[in-house]
């Protein structure tokens, strides 16, 4: 049998944690496979899942500076959930044509989830309008949730809202968040405030006992905000959990299998 290559389209992907969590799976399972990382040129990336198609790559992930512009490449018939987002991360060679979809949306759902966070019903605060904050918002409301979205450019928050399901559009200026966060449920940092730096879009007096706090920041693993929130007694879900399910549900997707969930997750952990 041959062996399945799955990869990564990115630029740039050297710091990426996808082939480590995706080849622990391959081990723990006994697959005959790869993942590895692909660097093509912003205007071939048509051209490159051709190639891939060609060559029989069985799975791609795509990240920055490719999720959106998978839509606009004639290379891949995207689902519907991806298209409302707007942005495809994972690719589907494995049926008669290939296939783009988002599991960004599905992978922070389930790592608020399996934190035994309750999203149907809930009042949702998502701070950030950008690719992370996107896919959550959309994940969160088909979930069930009412979601308020505060982005610093107040006008994407409002786009972004008039999409969404049951969603409304905020600014980020002083009391936006207390306020919001008063009647709230969840909270989900889609911002990369907090990356690599001690920040947090999010002041600390305004998160208590009974939140739930999802930080879609994973360097470092625990951000001010998820410091703040544990202070408070707040439920904190790092953005390693969901890095770690967008990727068990692509390699659902990819081979039909049973992810071994924990041998991915130590992998990633590891090199965090
Ligand atoms: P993006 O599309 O570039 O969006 C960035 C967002 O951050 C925008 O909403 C932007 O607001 C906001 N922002 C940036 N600097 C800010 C500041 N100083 N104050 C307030 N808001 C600020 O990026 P992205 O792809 O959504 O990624 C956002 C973060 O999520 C990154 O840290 C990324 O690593 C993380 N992420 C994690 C996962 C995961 O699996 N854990 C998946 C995807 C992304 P404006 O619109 O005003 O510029």
């Amino acid at each position: 049998m041959a062996m399945d290559v799955f990869g990564l389209l990115g630029n740039p992907v050297e710091h990426s944690l996808s082939p480590p969590m995706h080849e622990a799976a391959y081990d723990e399972l006994g697959l005959e496979a790869r993942y590895v990382t692909f660097e093509p040129a912003v205007d071939d990336l048509g051209a490159a899942i051709e190639g891939a198609r060609t060559l029989g790559i069985t799975g791609l992930n795509v990240t920055i500076p490719f999720k959106q512009d998978v839509l606009e490449t004639d290379a891949v018939a995207v689902d519907e959930m991806a298209t409302r987002i707007g942005a495809v991360n994972t690719i589907d060679f494995s049926g008669s044509e290939p296939t783009g979809h988002n599991t960004d949306a599905s992978g922070a759902l389930r790592a608020l989830r399996m934190h035994d966070v309750t999203v149907e019903g809930a009042t949702a605060v998502v701070v950030g309008a950008g690719g992370a904050g996107r896919a959550i918002s959309f994940g969160l409301a088909d979930a069930g949730a009412t979601v308020e979205i505060a982005n610093r450019t107040e006008s994407t928050a409002h786009e972004l809202a008039d999409e969404v399901p049951n969603a409304t559009g905020h600014g980020l200026e002083d009391g936006t968040l207390e306020a919001l966060l008063s009647g709230a449920d969840v909270l989900v940092n889609a911002t990369s405030v907090g990356l690599e730096e001690d920040a947090t879009p999010v002041p600390a007096d305004a998160l208590y006992d009974g939140l739930a706090v999802l930080d879609a920041v994973y360097r470092p693993l625990e951000t001010r905000l998820l410091r703040d929130a544990a202070a408070a007694g707040a439920t904190t879900v790092d953005g390693a959990w969901m890095l770690l399910y967008q990727g068990v549900e692509a390699f659902e997707l990819w081979t039909g299998r049973e992810p071994p969930v924990e041998a991915m997750n130590d992998a990633l952990r590891s090199r965090l």
